[in-house]
């Protein structure tokens, strides 16, 4: 490197550390730009989100098929849909339409294949706040419990589907999940334990029995082996007492 290279570089290198500091003391002056989240905001964040943003799904019911289509693309089983017959109508109805949010990984799978190959009943909104401290209200129940769904026919032409407004149906279904699904956890726990409590139950109970059967085998394996060795030590003393015979027999 020459003279001349040498001092270019002592003032490149002087420069660039004046320009980071202007550019720090420039701060110095300025006003906080941090937006105090979410007690400050001019308008709901929600409606800051792009519309393709991929936040919490949601299901307009009343344009669902019950084709599953969406059940069965979700690569971590996410949601359940459970069909029964109504017995007046003779029909099929939907009487559980429920999304595990918290296990969801919100990779738009299941809003792609009811797009293009169904209705577009189920979608993605832009409501992604779920702050809990019981999974349970992740669970959004799309169908009230107690309650059925009848299954939308879907008209040959897209066009015609009545799609409603995203984000309200979300917005619901989490204020469900968060106001009956701890109840209904607890309920269902309860009935779990017990059937656990029963199996439990059945279970030391059976392998009682096999330890008492394997116990009465090993007796009588013991008792078939004590015959067996008396009946070897008559054989014996049958065989000693032969020979002194014959021999007293040839004697006389
Ligand atoms: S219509 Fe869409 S949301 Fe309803 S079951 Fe079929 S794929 Fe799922
Ligand atoms: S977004 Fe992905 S993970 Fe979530 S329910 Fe749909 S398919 Fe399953």
């Amino acid at each position: 490197m020459g003279t001349r290279d040498y001092f270019q570089s002592i003032s490149y290198a002087a420069n660039t550390i004046l320009e980071g500091m202007a550019v720090t003391f420039s701060h110095l002056f300025r006003g906080p730009i941090t937006i105090q989240y979410p007690d400050r905001m001019d308008r709901p964040i929600t409606e800051t989100l792009p519309a393709r943003y991929r936040g919490f799904l949601e299901v307009q019911m009343d344009i669902c098929t019950g084709c599953r289509r969406c059940q069965r693309v979700c690569p971590i089983d996410c949601i359940v849909v459970e069909l029964e017959k109504n017995l007046e109508t003779k029909k099929k109805e939907m009487s559980r339409f429920d999304i595990d949010i918290g296990k969801c990984m919100f990779c738009g799978l299941c809003v792609e294949a009811c797009k293009v190959e169904s209705t577009g009943a189920i979608r993605h909104t832009t409501n992604f706040e779920g702050t809990t401290e019981d999974f349970g209200t992740l669970t959004f129940r799309f169908i009230p419990e107690g309650t059925t769904q009848p299954l939308y026919r879907a008209p040959k032409d897209k066009s015609e589907i009545p799609l409603g407004t995203y984000g309200p149906l979300a917005r619901e279904a989490r204020e469900r999940a968060l106001r009956d699904n701890p109840a209904l956890f607890k309920m269902q726990r309860v009935v779990w334990e017990e059937e656990e409590e029963r199996k439990r139950k059945a279970a030391a109970e059976a392998a009682e029995a096999a330890a008492k059967e394997a116990e009465a085998a090993q007796a009588a394996a013991a008792a078939e082996a004590a015959a067996k060795e008396a009946a070897a030590a008559v054989g014996d003393g049958a065989a000693e007492q032969a020979p002194d015979s014959g021999k007293s027999g040839k004697d006389a």
